[in-house]
């Protein structure tokens, strides 16, 4: 049971853990100059001894469920340390959000490791295009790994692509990712793109609410699946000819923060209440020794009164959010 709760009845079993802002590639509504080095903040990204104590301390607060995310987490050289850490701080799931950079070399160590689920960005099928849209041309690299996983048995894999009006929402684009969840044991989803402090010319150009697909799924007799109250954001979509699922990630939809059961951890150590939003505060000063978990743990809950009920994007609200990279998307 998560004791972390807000005062809008949420509970949070669930956090999502930056461990670097570094990136590899250079998506067009994230990092659209590839990562540059923030000169104004100096802070080293979190170190192990740092992750093991949040980790302790999160699993006595009850959070059952981390995601290791970033930037590209697989870019810091200690990375299956960090996936050993979480588990044996007794961490139920973990789980990891990313780029597919080099999957096919990793797919054997990340089912070794106990990772409890993937979810892996592709925005399109169609070679060109991802490269277009990441800066690379390494589609073929991590379609071979998700193969790969597949024949190792690895359950829980998610694809997620970010609906882009004229690049990769058209029907046909709709129609590839269904012969890919045809044959292959993969939920799909698109996330509605969201505007950051970095993105507003994207944002205006290629934003495309995902009414679109919806309309798609509806049309081809996909079934809305209903789901318990702590299933967070994603609206899934069933087909029992299909082996994997479709949903859709809509930040921008009326009921979006009432689900909400996750808070975020940055790779600087900030505890985020929020993807958005102004509210965080360092939290690294009592990462520094064991004997502070206790002191920790009362500052997290003291902080759960401060998350509000909505991120207020609606209203172009992107709080300190620059980019997705740099608070963990
Ligand atoms: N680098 C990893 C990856 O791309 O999967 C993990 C970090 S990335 C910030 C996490 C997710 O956020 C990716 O699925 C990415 O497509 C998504 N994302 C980044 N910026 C976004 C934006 N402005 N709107 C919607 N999704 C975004
Ligand atoms: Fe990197 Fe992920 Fe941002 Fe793309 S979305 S630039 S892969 S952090």
């Amino acid at each position: 049971m998560s004791l972390l709760q807000d005062n809008f009845g949420r509970k949070f079993p669930y956090i999502r853990m930056s461990i670097t802002d570094v990136c590899n590639f250079k998506c067009g509504y994230c990092l659209a100059n590839g990562y540059q080095v923030d000169k104004s903040d100096n802070r080293k990204f979190l170190h192990l001894d740092e992750i093991r104590r949040l980790a302790i301390v999160f699993s006595k607060l009850g959070v059952s469920k981390i995601r290791i995310t970033g930037g590209e987490p697989t870019v810091r050289k200690d990375f299956f340390e960090i996936i050993k850490i979480l588990k044996d701080a007794g961490i139920k799931k973990v789980t990891i959000t990313t780029n597919g950079y080099h999957l096919d070399k990793k797919a054997q160590m990340l089912v070794d490791s106990g990772l409890n689920g993937i979810n892996i960005s592709i925005d399109s099928l169609d070679r060109k295009t991802f490269k277009s849209i990441t800066g690379h041309d390494r589609l073929p690299e991590i379609l071979k790994g998700i193969q790969i996983l597949q024949d190792l048995n690895f359950e829980n894999i998610k694809v997620n692509a970010v609906l882009l009006n004229n690049i990769n929402a058209s029907e046909k684009d709709f129609n590839s990712w269904g012969e890919f969840i045809k044959i292959n044991k993969v939920d799909f989803r698109f996330i509605e793109l969201m505007q950051t402090g970095d993105n507003l010319d994207y944002f205006r150009k290629y934003h495309i609410s995902s009414k679109i697909f919806k309309e798609y799924l509806n049309k081809n007799n996909w079934i809305y699946q209903t789901l318990g109250k702590d299933a967070g954001p994603s609206i899934n979509y069933i087909n029992p000819d299909y082996k994997g699922k479709f949903g859709i990630i809509a930040p921008y939809s009326k009921d979006f923060c009432k689900s909400c059961n996750r808070l975020r951890i940055t790779s600087r150590g900030d505890l985020r209440l929020c993807l958005f939003g102004n509210t965080g505060i360092s939290i690294r000063h009592l990462l520094q020794k064991d004997d502070q978990i206790a002191e920790l743990q009362d500052l997290i809950l003291g902080q759960m009164k401060f998350k509000k009920e909505s991120h207020y994007l609606e209203l172009g609200e992107t709080g300190l959010t620059k980019n997705l990279s740099k608070t963990g998307g």
